[in-house]
């Protein structure tokens, strides 16, 4: 199974006409759901109207509620509090998402609704580097703050887009939907690395090995690993990692389990060896073709 493999594919009015892989579900719009013989792993989508028309006929452990969050007014808002098999799809048209969506997760706060909320949000698909800014802003301030359990993100393409470019688009938001969710500690999905900007203190290339370090490890899902130029600050600026690799002198680098020096003045040249051997004492190794196989 891929890593960043999501755990549901809006598929909207266009289902996948064959078994989708590694348990991954499909989410369609109400009527393709309805028209859907086989709704095994399949869930629908409705509008916060459809539902209020058809809330007791719908046989499916979970249904998804899309809509401006203009469209979720407290009557709607109050009759599913408590209703376990509800999902909220929440967009919002305002340039300045996420104050808006915010005061939206204050009154379901407010109102006591603990329905998941998966948050959505469209963008051009040829954004460039602007979508990873304008997202994680969006909505990784969001999750920081423990508002929404998950992010839609949809591509959106000016004239007609070929198969490739949809196909391109869709890895590209979905490895951006990941990164929001792991940096906002959401959902980890890959190995964190914690690194400091380095300056004079560094006393080696903390580029090259954090690159090093990384080519070793970067399959250790949810592991986080600091790596710091200095002992003086770099234990403090590292405070949540698992391990820490951090300069102390010439040639000398300290090795840490969370907060506490497990190896001190460690060469170079094994300090990466001993760092994926402590990983190992730890039981959190895995060696790289191995995981090929189990996962
Ligand atoms: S951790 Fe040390 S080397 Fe890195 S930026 Fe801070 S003071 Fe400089």
């Amino acid at each position: 199974m891929n890593d960043q493999g999501a755990d549901f594919i809006y598929t909207g009015q266009q289902p996948v006409p064959f078994m989708l892989p590694n348990g991954l579900k499909e989410i369609l719009d109400y009527d393709q759901w309805l028209a859907h013989s086989e709704k095994q792993n399949k869930f629908p989508l409705l509008t916060p109207g459809q539902w209020n028309e058809a809330e007791n006929n719908i046989q499916s452990p979970i249904s998804f509620i899309k809509g401006n969050i203009h469209s979720f007014n407290q009557s709607f808002l109050e009759k599913i509090r408590g209703n376990q098999q509800v999902v909220l799809v929440v967009s919002t048209d305002n340039a300045h998402a996420m104050p808006e969506l915010r005061r939206f997760f204050y009154t379901l706060t407010e109102l006591k609704i603990k329905v998941p909320v998966i948050i959505q949000r469209t963008y051009q698909a040829d954004m460039g580097d602007r979508l990873t800014l304008y997202s994680a802003t969006d909505i990784g301030g969001l999750l920081v703050d423990g508002f929404g359990d998950g992010t839609l993100l949809s591509p959106e393409f000016s004239g007609e887009a070929t198969h490739t470019e949809r196909l391109k688009a869709a890895s590209a938001f979905n490895s951006i939907a990941f990164g929001i969710l792991q940096a906002a500690r959401t959902r980890m999905s890959k190995t964190e690395y914690i690194s400091c900007p380095s300056c004079g203190r560094t006393l080696f290339d903390l580029q090259e090995t954090t690159a090093m370090i990384r080519k070793h490890t970067e399959h250790l899902k949810g592991v986080k690993i600091g790596i710091m130029g200095c002992i003086v600050n770099g234990p403090g600026e590292m405070a949540d990692a698992d391990y820490g690799y951090v300069g102390m002198g010439k040639d000398k680098i300290a090795l840490y389990r969370g907060q506490e020096v497990i190896k001190r003045s460690v060469t170079a040249a094994k300090a990466v060896d001993e760092l994926i051997e402590l990983i190992r004492e730890d039981g959190r190794w895995i060696e790289p073709e191995e995981r090929e196989v189990l996962v």
